[in-house]
């Protein structure tokens, strides 16, 4: 059993106020499948620009907002995706996060083609091997653990504390680093806070909803708490402001520090689903887990009817893709919501 953490007893009075009067809404079949196709779409825009600096990208594509081919076919999702099925189909089979189970679903789905990083494909080989699923995590800060967790936010919409507790047991199985645990912590209690919010209607405000996650992951680690509290002042529906505020403020790269901030800036510039994910994209650096995270608090707070129907037709949907998502987010809710 994963130990509790304290989680500090602070709290965001006005996001409190939301949270204890929230309809049970927030967790619903369209905000979990915008959560969970709102990441694929996010990673699939990325995919073809990831490590391309944000001029770079305006350069070649201007305004990116379709799906294009890169070093996979045009709509296909990468391991930030994959890894997030996974934790669909544990959420499905299990009723919960279980770890053990995680650890073997992202073993059976893993293709590297998907592009994991070297470290997760040497961990992957470890598990392979019968190393035991909770003895293969290495000391990472990377944002592998926050890229896949978005989903969990919805899932665990009525219960803070359950949702930061799976949110960290679940990255534990590949970074074990307070800062990779504390932006998995962040991304899932944002793509929370966006559910809540989307099922009240309400405009998430910037800088309450960035204080309330810092001081959500604070005693985890500090220095991602100062990195969410950088955010620069977000003007709603200036994209190109947005960009130049965003990419000065952050590295956009595979850290959860300089990952989780931007992807959640996109989120609260922007005045759709379509807006939040080109935005994030645009950012550059780690273009495709970037996408990813704001997809998935876009997609939980818009829910699964605002996402573009030329990106859905565009995702990839072999038997572990779009239709497969869509089926878990049936069957999770037929069994939960
Ligand atoms: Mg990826």
């Amino acid at each position: 059993m994963v130990p509790r953490l304290n989680t500090t007893g602070q709290k965001i009075a006005c996001y409190n106020a939301i949270m204890s009067k929230a309809p049970a809404s927030a967790f619903s079949f369209s905000r979990l499948a915008g959560a969970a196709l709102g990441c694929m779409c996010g990673d699939a825009l990325g995919m073809p620009v990831e490590g391309w600096s944000a001029a770079q990208i305006e350069q070649a594509h201007g305004r990116l907002d379709a799906m294009l081919p890169g070093r996979l076919p045009a709509g296909s999702y990468t391991d930030d995706s994959q890894m997030m099925i996974a934790i669909l189909q544990t959420l499905a089979h299990r009723g919960g996060l279980d770890p053990a189970y995680l650890a073997r679903r992202f073993l059976t789905l893993y293709e590297p083609i998907r592009g994991y990083g070297g470290r997760i494909n040497s961990l992957m080989h470890r598990l392979a091997a019968g190393t035991p699923w909770n003895q293969v995590a290495t000391d990472s800060w990377g944002n592998g653990g926050a890229m896949r967790v978005g989903v969990l936010g919805v899932f665990f919409a009525e219960d803070e504390e359950a949702c930061m507790e799976a949110a960290l047991a679940q990255c534990r199985i590949t970074h074990t680093h307070p800062r990779g645990l504390a932006g998995a912590a962040a991304q899932a209690l944002a793509v929370r806070l966006a559910a809540k919010l989307g099922a009240t209607s309400e405009e998430p405000q910037a800088a309450q909803f960035v204080g309330y996650i810092a001081t959500k992951i604070e005693a985890i680690d500090q220095h991602l708490a100062q990195r969410l509290r950088a955010m620069p002042p977000l003007l709603r529906g200036d994209e190109e402001a947005a960009r130049a505020d965003l990419t000065g403020t952050y590295a956009c790269d595979v850290s959860a520090a300089e990952a989780v901030p931007p992807a959640l800036g996109a989120f609260l510039a922007a005045e759709s689903f379509e807006q939040a994910v080109v935005l994030a994209v645009g950012l550059g650096g780690d273009t495709d887990t970037i996408g990813a995270m704001t997809g998935a608090m876009a997609g939980a707070y818009w829910g699964l009817e605002a996402l573009p129907d030329s990106w859905l037709d565009a995702l990839e949907n072999q038997p572990l893709g779009k239709d497969h998502v869509l089926e878990m987010c049936r069957h999770i809710c037929d069994e939960n919501c």
